[in-house]
């Protein structure tokens, strides 16, 4: 087996193992001797000194942490009648920190076990049973066993000589807000191990629990400390030695990401990594012409492209960015300042998925959501003044909207732009003509119908929100 999935394997079998001691510890059945003894197992034989010590126990030779081998032979677990010393200080000179058993095994008392132990017994411990209740206890367990798993890897960065870590976390459904915006932040090794020493104490008192999922000390986009995961129970984001971008554009977007104002070359750096990007597939590209182009004047998909590019390349052009809550994904969106019948030539690009997402007429109001309205990291690039005042709703605005039920319908990301117009449709309601509203009202039936809940986040469920009490509202009225 390769190596590196060898070592991840132990890892994630040994951060299981840590939450089912942790577990046990909690709600009593281990007691502190009981839990030293599991650390030990845990840490000595299947940890470190497995992994990194050779097999053999050379005579007079210098323990791994290149102190003498000690003297004591009990700690390896499997006598639980010798004395155990829980009140030892980590790291101090009574504490002997490695001995060999009889049979010349390698019983090591790493520094990781020390810190563990610390972090079970000292840090994190429960003050009283009825601090939780016992499927909090199992998450909270989990969460410890999640610190300790950082600790460790950190601990492995610094002795590997990492100068620094990055955060990530997985993008998916179930992605915390908390977890999107630090995902990607880069911190020095040294603040990480520092803040990881100190970061908030997990055991909080019922009324904490209540309507709360985050820890008090919650990490925001805007922090600029070295925040480390977990951010939360059940957390899946973890920490990793920082790998240099490999492109302008990758770099330049790392910058973003980490909250560093982007300076023109930044900016221009992603620009043309944009030029380079494409519509999805053949299909999209095409369904997206026979949709838009009437809208957009243009004969041909060939022509649509071009007109693209143009706006790309106008040196007037506004320009944002912001992570998308609807799928964790950064975007580029790029509009012309020129309008035309109240709306902008708008496109956004997917900068993850690399494709263009869509190229259409948006009024600026709506365009202005996506850097308001439940996205993450989001900055406008250029022309910071966007104008928020009202626009009517017209005959394009609801054809545009109509067109969400084909979203749904694809999981097409497209989808929350048009749930942003909707929003502002409802805003602007009585200034709507009614053969407009019939329009909407049709397609929010459909949506409450079909695809009511086939998100679950924010901008979804208060879009879900206001096209619910609107039906409501307008049909009451004809009754
Ligand atoms: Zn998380």
């Amino acid at each position: 087996m390769n190596i590196l999935i060898k070592s991840k394997l132990i890892k994630s079998s040994r951060i299981k193992r840590l939450a089912a001691i942790i577990l046990r510890f909690l709600d009593g059945r281990l007691d502190a001797r009981g839990l030293e003894n599991e650390l030990i197992r845990l840490y000595d034989r299947q940890g470190e000194a497995r992994t990194s010590a050779p097999p053999w126990r050379p005579a007079n030779a210098v323990s791994m942490d290149g102190r003498n081998p000690a003297s004591n032979a009990s700690m390896d677990g499997r006598n639980p009648h010798q004395p155990t010393n829980l009140n030892v200080i980590p790291g101090s000179t009574r504490n002997p920190a490695s001995n060999a058993s009889m049979d010349g095994r390698v019983t090591h008392r790493s520094e990781t076990f020390q810190k563990v132990k610390k972090l079970i017994t000292q840090r994190y411990p429960l003050r009283s049973p009825a601090d939780l209740r016992p499927d909090q206890l199992e998450a909270y367990a989990d969460t410890v066993a999640a610190r300790a798993s950082a600790m460790e890897n950190l601990d492995e960065y610094r002795k590997r000589g990492t100068q620094y870590v990055q955060v990530k976390a997985i993008m998916d459904g179930r992605t915390t807000t908390i977890c999107r915006s630090m995902h990607n932040r880069v911190f020095a090794l040294q603040d990480a191990l520092e803040m990881n020493e100190k970061q908030e104490l997990l055991a909080q008192p019922n009324s904490f629990w209540e309507g709360n999922q985050y820890f008090a000390q919650t990490p925001t986009p805007e922090i600029d400390r070295a925040w480390m995961p977990p951010y939360h129970y059940n957390c899946r984001s973890r920490v990793v030695p920082f790998i240099q971008p490999r492109t302008d554009a990758e770099a330049a977007i790392l910058k973003h990401e980490n909250l560093v104002p982007l300076k023109e070359k930044d900016i221009q750096a992603i620009v043309d990594y944009a030029g380079t990007l494409d519509f999805a597939d053949a299909a999209k590209k095409t369904e997206h012409f026979s949709k838009h182009r009437d809208e957009l004047k243009v004969r041909s998909e060939e022509e649509m492209m071009l007109k693209l590019m143009q706006l790309l390349e106008n040196p007037l052009k506004k320009m944002g960015l912001a992570v998308s809550a609807r799928d964790n994904k950064l975007n580029l969106y790029v509009w012309d300042p020129k309008e035309v019948d109240g709306k902008h030539e708008f496109i956004v690009f997917a900068l993850d998925t690399r494709c263009v997402k869509t190229y259409y007429m948006k009024t600026e109001a709506d365009i202005e959501k996506n850097f308001s309205e439940a996205n993450i990291k989001a900055s406008i690039l250029t022309g910071k003044h966007v104008k928020k005042g009202a626009k009517m709703v017209d005959e394009l605005d609801v054809k545009h909207y109509e067109y969400i039920i084909d979203y749904f319908k694809n999981d097409d990301s497209c989808d929350e732009l048009e749930m942003f117009s909707r929003l502002r449709f409802d805003e602007e309601w009585e200034g709507i003509p009614e053969h407009l509203k019939k329009r909407i009202l049709a397609v929010d039936k459909i949506v409450l119908e079909r695809f009511h809940s086939i998100l679950d986040y924010p901008t979804f469920n208060k879009y879900i929100a206001c096209i619910r009490a609107r039906v409501k509202r307008e049909e009451s009225k004809h009754e």
